[in-house]
């Protein structure tokens, strides 16, 4: 559930008409409602109620210091997967002892600003990463939790840009080699073991595979306990996936997540941490647009829209699905007709839908990418010297920018022309 919902005619964000934010900011804009952020959060905080536990949003899902202020004074952690992230969250206010650091390419000036500033626990991705750590970890005099994220070779049934469980992916540590690397580190300096991380992928609609990774990490906390190992924390990872089309067949929601997560582990009296990232701010987030020209072409229409592939680059990458309405509601019983959806930008990529129907459309009328929130913002660029895509939070009737629009001469002055060019 959301907070996008048609009054009066027109769809609103929570208490704001849309329209309101298009005329004063301008489009293409990201349109994000903190009621849905944080009920999204708190659906999963009550789902692992059961236990200890902390729900770390994947922060890379949707990255403004304002989103990761209102989920981090709601309770939330943070898991994040550079120093970039890391630096977001401490300026939201985030606590170290609420970050955790995940990711397959930590660099050495990565790992020793997180040690400096505080952190939760490491998830170390490879061995060449588990003794760069250990060495940094033990020059500045530090002892840094951390957990080994294992590879559970499970098949997520989701895209294969997206899914990180299967052996042949770059993630973790295969899970059969696990006890080895556990057995290096309590030789090492500088890391104490405190527990086991997996993810295996996005936008995963059935709980099998979740139930399959977790019950391999059951065993496995089972193994490393024996061989004398201190497992007091599972950090699952993210990946619970959101309805993309109104009409698809619902994923699974938080409670029956964290009821899954109750059978596997939950007799191990560990701490549990989740990562998710898409199901808190995917449905919370739109993409307003409007239409610049209708064209047609032969045997059918084109809206071109000011949105672009550089704004929202999931149908390019992904072949996403986003449903698409119009910003002013359909009458009951309103014709439709298809069309093909594209943006400004240069490249026959740059396509949002094809024969979508929609109700007729004409130049300047509003549209929104419905389940833009994650993965949206945080990936777009400025590809056809576009300017980066600005960003709103509404609460309730009030809204704010978050994130201006640059202006052109902002954009021009980031860059220089050398000495040798500019003379003479
Ligand atoms: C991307 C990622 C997540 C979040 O995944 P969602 O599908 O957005 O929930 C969580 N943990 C790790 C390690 C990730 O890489």
């Amino acid at each position: 559930m959301d907070h996008f919902l048609y009054r009066d005619g027109s769809l609103h964000a929570e208490d704001v008409p849309l329209t309101e934010i298009a005329a004063a900011v301008g489009t293409p804009v990201y349109v994000y409602s903190a009621a849905t952020l944080l009920r999204h959060y708190r659906l999963f905080d009550e789902a692992l109620a059961w236990g200890p536990h902390l729900v770390c949003y994947a922060v890379k899902a949707a990255s403004n210091v304002a989103i990761l202020k209102l989920l981090g004074d709601a309770g939330a952690g943070m898991d994040v997967v550079s120093e970039g992230e890391y630096r977001r969250a401490r300026a939201a206010g985030v606590p170290g002892d609420r970050i955790v650091f995940s990711g397959v390419g930590k660099t050495e000036g990565e790992m020793r600003h997180v040690l400096a500033g505080g952190v939760r626990q490491i998830n170390l991705e490879s061995e060449p990463e588990m003794r760069l750590l250990s060495r940094v970890a033990a020059e500045m005099g530090v002892e840094v939790p951390v957990t080994v994220r294992v590879n559970p070779d499970v098949d997520a049934k989701t895209h294969e840009k997206i899914a990180t469980g299967r052996s042949e992916n770059k993630f973790g540590i295969p899970i059969a080699r696990a006890r080895e690397v556990y057995a290096e580190i309590d030789r090492l300096p500088g890391l104490r073991v405190v527990g086991i991380d997996v993810h295996i992928g996005s936008q995963l609609t059935d709980l099998d595979p979740f139930r399959q990774a977790y019950r391999k990490v059951a065993q496995l906390t089972g193994a490393l306990r024996a061989d004398g190992h201190a497992i007091e924390r599972l950090d699952l990872g993210g990946g619970l996936g959101i309805p993309y089309a109104r009409s698809n067949l619902a994923p699974p929601v938080p409670q029956e997540y964290g009821a899954v997560i109750r059978e596997e582990v939950g007799h191990l009296g560990c701490e549990v941490e989740i990562e998710p990232g898409r199901l808190i701010a995917g449905n919370a987030g739109l993409l307003l647009a409007s239409t610049i020209y209708v064209k047609e072409g032969e045997g059918r229409d084109f809206l071109i829209l000011d949105a672009a592939m550089n704004d929202l680059i999931r149908p390019a990458m992904y072949g996403a699905h986003h449903d698409i309405v119009t910003v002013a509601e359909p009458a009951a019983g309103t014709e439709t007709r298809p069309y093909d959806i594209v943006g400004p930008v240069c490249e026959t990529g740059d396509t949002f839908a094809k024969a979508r129907e929609m109700p007729q459309i004409k130049a300047r009328d509003l549209v929104a990418f419905r389940s833009a929130g994650a993965y949206g913002a945080v990936m777009a660029s400025e590809y056809n010297a576009r300017p980066l895509v600005p960003e709103v939070l509404v609460q309730g009737s009030d809204w704010a920018v978050i994130r201006p629009r640059p202006s052109y001469e902002e954009m021009i002055l980031r860059e220089a022309i050398p000495q040798w060019l500019s003379a003479g």
